[in-house]
């Protein structure tokens, strides 16, 4: 991690060039978020890379923690910058040792001194001033120190104790996703406990897969992946999203229960959000626009009611013998007006009706403008109506409507609104008997 433009991606090139040269494989590597060096102790390390806060963060939100140790690079020309200061939050906030790669040293004006000074504001306490930050001066330009570099990851990787077990179900996660022309879904993943062999059944996120081929980063075709290797898996039936959790489970019909499980929750608690936001929205517009309105008429809302809005009728419901009945009758209804004026008096009038009665309306929403498909659609969510004040709706709304089954009242007068909105309560009360 490190600011823009400190040398990052020209690190990794170097330490995967290095790579290539060392395998004698001389092929072309492709890009798969993730590689491995092979250090000549015979360790070996993986870089994740996927420089970019945003990657980081995404799959740490998830809770997944794939990031053993971060290479924080500083330009020892630039110093400590904006996006340096953020990746050393980031790489605290996860709990992630960090190794101090102070770049860009084959510069003439390149001062990693001042660096280490910068950074002890910061936090970062290198070894020499008596911190534990292991600091390396690089020249990623020009490959000098990476064997140091290299070096100081494998120390720190042996105090930190880093362990996995090969044996039992395996357990990774989703590093990058993308879909192949020839093979389809195609996730990187790193495995981090387990051995993963051709014919594992995934699960990972909202997806499945059966693992059909595996790659390394060289496009080599792999037949066991332990843990702490990247790999390339094919075989998935969707995609599933970078920082997903892999599983392994027993067989394809648990994959299927399992996704179509996590589907259900997902989809409930979406609808769940998306309601309270509703509510949460409605209820804020209510109390401005009554406070609004108090201000400016600096008198109480009833008493405004009845002197400036005679014209408008109250809504007394009326009990007549004819009616379809419910067991807890309500009339959800969502106002639309031409102008402020037009609304405020629309819900005056929705005002004076009696909460006590045996028919509740519920005003979901209101609003200035024409009718359109998000009041359809919040109309469905509460089975409700759309009445409009001189406003229009256009084809694409009406047809909307029509095939969810909304109705859409549009008045050019308040009184006749009114009067459409008292027959609609009327028509759920209880018949007289
Ligand atoms: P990133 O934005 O952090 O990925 O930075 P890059 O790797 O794209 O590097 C930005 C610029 O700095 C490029 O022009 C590199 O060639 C240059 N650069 C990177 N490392 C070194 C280095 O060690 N020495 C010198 N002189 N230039 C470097």
């Amino acid at each position: 991690m490190g600011h823009v433009d400190h040398g990052k991606t020209t690190l990794l090139d170097q330490l995967r060039k290095t790579q290539v040269a060392a395998m004698e494989a001389g092929g072309i590597t492709q890009h798969i978020g993730a590689f491995s060096v092979h250090l000549s102790s015979g360790n070996r390390i993986t870089f994740l890379d996927t420089p970019g806060h945003a990657a980081f963060s995404a799959i740490r939100e998830r809770g997944a923690n794939v990031t053993n140790i971060v290479i924080l690079v500083v330009a020892a020309d630039d110093g400590v910058m904006k996006q340096t200061v953020e990746s050393i939050k980031h790489a605290k906030n996860a709990n992630v040792p960090i190794i101090l790669a102070i770049n860009k040293c084959d510069k003439p004006e390149a001062d990693p001194e001042r660096v280490k000074r910068e950074l002890l504001s910061h936090d970062i306490v290198c070894e020499e001033f008596g911190g534990d930050i292991q600091s390396i001066n690089i020249s990623a330009l020009k490959g000098e120190n990476l064997q140091a570099l290299s070096e100081a990851i494998v120390t720190l990787a042996e105090v930190m104790e880093l362990k996995a077990d090969p044996a039992g179900l395996v357990e990774g996660t989703v590093i990058e996703c993308r879909t192949d022309k020839g093979k389809g879904p195609v996730t990187t993943a790193i495995v981090q406990r387990g051995t993963l062999r051709k014919g594992a059944v995934l699960v990972a996120g909202r997806a499945w897969g059966k693992v059909r081929l595996m790659f390394d980063e060289n496009n080599t075709m792999l037949s066991e992946v332990g843990p702490s290797m990247p790999v390339e898996i094919v075989g998935w039936k969707d995609l599933p999203s970078a920082g997903d959790e892999i599983l392994e489970v027993e067989s394809e019909q648990r994959a299927r229960e399992v996704v179509d499980w996590r589907t259900d929750v997902e989809e409930e608690e979406r609808i769940q959000k998306d309601l309270e936001v509703i509510s949460a929205k409605q209820h804020e517009h209510r109390e401005a626009h009554r406070k609004t309105l108090d201000t400016f008429y600096g008198m109480n809302w009833k008493q405004k009611n009845s002197a400036l809005y005679k014209t408008s009728r109250h809504l007394i419901p009326q009990r007549t013998s004819e009616r379809i009945t419910d067991d807890n009758p309500t009339v959800p209804l969502i106002v639309k007006g031409d102008v402020d004026g037009s609304v405020e008096a629309i819900l005056n009038v929705i005002d004076t009706y009696n909460a006590e009665e045996e028919c509740e309306l519920n005003l979901v929403h209101f609003g200035i403008g024409d009718i359109s498909e998000s009041d359809i659609v919040l109309a469905e969510t509460f089975n409700g109506s759309v009445y409009g004040f001189n406003v229009n709706a256009n084809k694409t709304v009406q047809q909307l409507a029509a095939k969810k089954n909304i109705p859409i009242k549009l008045h050019k007068i308040i009184y006749h609104l009114v009067e459409d909105l008292k027959e609609e309560l009327n028509s759920k009360l209880t018949p007289i008997t």
